[in-house]
């Protein structure tokens, strides 16, 4: 800066701008009142070129100005994924607590890499990955960190995998075996860590143990080394978790690493009445599972948990001069145990909430889900224009119309969406085109799944 100018001053020097302090507040308050949000929905690039203009200047628009535009533009602009009407993908319902949270994270600057710059925070996040790991049965010394979503955790935990295998096996043609219905992460994983994948049948949409071993038998006639089985804990597209039991038991059998994929429907387990869904869990060498879809946690964190974390350091500790006064120490380093450096400490939303209510709120509020989903199933398996795919077992709802094309399903889509009553996309199976419900926001109601329904009669 030329000296005397007191604009770079200003812009750090705290409290220099009251008002917008005041606006951002009272903005994110009023957004945290809405009950609910309005859903909202996309505008082209041009169209959104033509409302917001050009943002970025030489001198700025001022806070107040550009706060204007994101609330009146550029957010309405964006769909409310905590809307109980929107019903696609994955969706998210932040408690207000953990919302909240995310504020107070933003506002401190906390480096959570290491154990030296962010321990008081990593012992929060670490509370709640030790509780995760209890409740699927690892032992103690279970540990592992937050990263960024589950794609990233799914890399994280596979690394180390192979990490182990290649450390036995030395260099081979590695393979991941899942079933068809496994996440198209797994895919992705596979291709930059520059791998096969290899998937077995799931005709029920769960992986079961002789389709398992098929599977791995025709993986060895091709000359490959499974490394890794991933049994998937709540399919995407279905919410149907696999037989784990049968995949530790294959794993143990043939000294193979045992990952589960549980993104989105691990949290299932936190429901008495689902836990033995998830029977085998206790011998997964690794899982993960992400707050933002269904622990009720904000965009954006997945946990990561490994058996023995003393394995995942050995693959991902990275090494470098200004680094290795954090790593002489003895001390528990998140960075070290997945495919990242800098980091967010963004389990702390989740801790706080659950911090704050407890886990037994947690688990009435997925065991609700869960029973939402079941009571529209039946309201769907008795209307005749509908069909149900597949009986859901978590909080995921797939039907389909009959007699709909794609062009149908995506007609009545576009009108939920500008009506600006619901968000429900179409999607497929085995080539069939069908719609689907997933439920994971306590507020959905049963009354407005129920007029959804009517609305494709
Ligand atoms: C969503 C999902 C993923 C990917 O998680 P992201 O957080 O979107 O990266 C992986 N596996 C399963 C089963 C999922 O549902």
């Amino acid at each position: 800066m030329v000296k005397g100018d007191r604009v770079y001053d200003a812009m750090h020097k705290p409290g220099s701008f009251p008002e917008l302090r005041k606006a951002v507040f009272d903005y994110a308050s009023e957004r945290m009142d809405l009950d609910p949000a309005p859903l909202d929905g996309p505008k082209s690039r041009e169209e959104l070129a033509q409302l917001a203009g050009q943002t970025i200047t030489e001198t700025g628009l001022g806070g107040l100005e550009a706060l204007k535009l994101f609330g009146d533009v550029l957010a309405p602009a964006t769909i409310s994924i905590d809307h109980p009407n929107y019903l696609s993908f994955i969706p998210a319902a932040p408690t207000e607590a953990s919302s909240l949270f995310d504020l107070v994270v933003s506002a401190s600057s906390i480096y959570g890499g290491s154990w030296t710059e962010g321990a008081g925070a990593v012992y929060a996040e670490n509370q709640v990955l030790e509780f995760l790991g209890s409740e699927c049965g690892l032992p103690k010394g279970c540990g592992g960190v937050f990263v960024q979503g589950g794609t990233l955790g799914n890399l994280s935990a596979l690394v180390t995998a192979r990490d182990v295998a290649q450390k036995r096996l030395g260099r081979k043609r590695w393979a991941i075996l899942a079933s068809e219905e496994s996440h198209s992460s797994l895919k992705a994983v596979a291709k930059v860590m520059d791998i096969e994948i290899v998937k077995a049948a799931a005709p029920t949409g769960s992986l079961q143990k002789p389709e398992l071993l098929a599977a791995l038998e025709g993986a060895e006639r091709d000359g490959l080394e499974v490394f890794a089985i991933i049994g998937t804990a709540g399919t995407t597209n279905f919410g149907i978790v696999d037989d784990l039991e049968a995949i530790a038991q294959v794993c143990k059998a043939n000294n193979i690493w045992f990952h589960v994929d549980g993104a989105y429907g691990l949290a299932g387990i936190l429901s008495p009445d689902h836990r033995q869904l998830y029977a085998g869990i206790e011998h997964a060498d690794s899982f993960i599972v992400d707050p933002h879809k269904w622990l009720f946690a904000p965009f954006d964190a997945c946990a990561l948990v490994y058996r023995e974390p003393a394995l995942a350091r050995a693959a991902h500790t990275q090494h470098g001069e200004y680094l290795e006064t954090l790593n002489e120490k003895d001390e528990f380093n998140p960075s070290d145990h997945a495919f990242n450096l800098t980091r967010r400490v963004r389990g702390l939303p989740l801790w706080f909430s659950m911090a704050t209510h407890g886990v037994a709120r947690y688990r009435e509020a997925i065991r609700q889900n869960i029973a939402l989903a079941h009571q529209i199933a039946e309201e769907i398996r008795v209307r005749d224009y509908l069909r149900l795919v597949r009986d859901p077992q978590l909080s995921v709802v797939v039907f389909e119309r009959l007699g709909w094309d794609k062009s149908d399903y995506d007609h009545w889509s576009q009108e939920l969406l500008d009506s600006g009553f619901a968000f429900v996309v179409p999607s497929s199976h085995k080539g069939r085109v069908n719609t689907r419900f997933a439920i994971v926001n306590p507020t959905t109601k049963y009354e407005d799944l129920v007029k959804i329904l009517d609305s494709m009669e």
